[in-house]
């Protein structure tokens, strides 16, 4: 497995409370710079890191923090990436000002999340000030929706009209984790993939959360397992390369990125007793299902 991209959620706290955040926008961790300033200290000199993309909660709360991180980034000879919901668009000037500092640092694309969920807090106009000001910068931008059964996205797709042939819509299925599996029913989900044959796709992106936390992806679902690797605030010694090394050398991630789900479906249903439904949303619902807290516990005793 080639990782080339790491994700670092510098806060999980956000301004909004969308019905399908995967996260837990209501909480109020910050990423500790220093710590994972020195746990990065080696960035610049590993060759297979090419991209950082800066993710939350919602991290434009604290616009200076995410100046700062891109300065870094950058210094690192990296690309960097980042994801807000756009609340910072609500005056052209100053979306304006936001863009072209950012495009000024380094910052090498902008990804907005937005769907009908996100449109109950944040308007519309935010959004297209956000377009106008990186068309005016030239900064590359896109947009994630995430999408469940029953969707009603026509209205704000088609305020955004003008923008479509320049921008990407990215359609994701809402994972049932987090506030999501809190506010809607399990039928709501898109799940379309049977149990068998399922193989990890989360290719070439690691994860550091603001709690510390290195996981092995940057799936939501992966917080709902026991696959993490490291904590940056525990391990005084830790850097990205011993982090790589350790994801690298984990035989579990390396069968199921290899090999698939099958083997661990089938220990899970004949020897362990673990009843698993027939459809997920993706593999990582069913890598949530097999490794959460109790459950990875039974596997450890059984593959060991
Ligand atoms: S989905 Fe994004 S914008 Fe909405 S509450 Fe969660 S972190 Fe905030
Ligand atoms: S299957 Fe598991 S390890 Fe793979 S990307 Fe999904 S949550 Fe991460």
């Amino acid at each position: 497995m080639h990782y080339d991209t790491l994700a670092i959620s510098l806060n999980s706290n956000c301004n909004a409370n969308c019905k399908i955040c995967c996260g837990m926008p209501k909480s109020n961790q910050v990423l500790n710079d220093d710590i994972a300033f020195h746990f990065l200290r080696g960035l610049k000199y590993n060759s297979d890191i090419k991209r950082i993309c800066l993710t939350g909660g919602e991290i434009f709360l604290d616009i200076n923090k995410v100046y700062k991180w891109i300065k870094f980034i950058n210094e690192s000879n990296k690309k960097a990436y980042c994801v807000s919901n756009g609340f910072w668009g609500y005056d052209i000037k100053e979306a304006n000002q936001i863009v072209k500092n950012l495009k000024q640092l380094g910052l090498n694309q902008l990804t907005l999340s937005y769907d009908e969920y996100h449109n109950e807090f944040i308007s519309i106009e935010c959004i297209i000030n956000i377009l106008e000001a990186c068309k005016r910068q030239k900064l590359p931008v896109s947009i994630q929706t995430v999408i469940l059964n029953k969707n009603n996205n026509k209205k704000w797709i088609n305020d955004l009209v003008s923008y479509l042939p320049d921008i990407n819509i990215l359609f994701f299925p809402c994972y049932q984790v987090g506030n999501a599996s809190k506010n809607f029913s399990s039928d709501m989900f898109i799940k379309s993939r049977d149990k068998k044959g399922l193989l990890c796709e989360k290719s070439g992106t690691f994860m550091i959360e603001a709690d510390g936390t290195v996981w092995p992806c940057c799936s939501p679902y992966i917080n709902e397992t026991e696959l993490n690797i490291d904590n940056i605030y525990l391990s005084q010694n830790a850097n990205i390369d011993s982090a790589l090394k350790k994801i690298r050398d984990n035989k579990l991630l390396y069968c199921l990125r290899n090999f698939g789900f099958d083997y661990f479906v089938d220990l899970a249903e004949n020897k362990l007793d673990i009843e698993l439904p027939k459809k997920f949303v993706s593999s990582c619902e069913l890598c949530a299902y097999l490794f959460s807290k109790i459950n990875f516990k039974r596997f450890n005793r059984l593959i060991n």
